[in-house]
């Protein structure tokens, strides 16, 4: 039931309609942040660190399906690029 977040060399695929590119996550984050606040008091978060995260559900955009999420390998990962070993399950700064 649970699905991970897709590694350096994986990706999503939607088993009902093929759909690799859009999909409606969500997910648990626990993070740190670095929050500046401007001296008006405007808070603004420039810098992000996941701590742990959690996907709870992943829904294709297309056909709507929340079980049929799959994980794939990507079609470049056992080229060049492969040589970024290390699994990365964190976002995006
Ligand atoms: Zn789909």
């Amino acid at each position: 039931m649970g699905i991970a977040m897709p590694g350096d060399s994986e990706r999503w695929r939607c088993t009902g309609c093929g759909n690799l590119t859009r999909f409606d996550v969500t997910r648990t984050v626990r993070s740190e942040d670095f929050v500046h606040q401007d001296l008006a008091g405007r808070g603004l978060v420039e810098e992000r660190s996941v701590l742990t995260e959690t996907v709870e559900r992943v829904r294709c955009r297309w056909c709507g399906a929340t079980d049929s999420v799959e994980i794939v390998p990507r079609p470049d990962a056992d080229g060049s690029a492969a040589d970024a070993s290390a699994e990365s399950t964190t976002g995006r700064a």
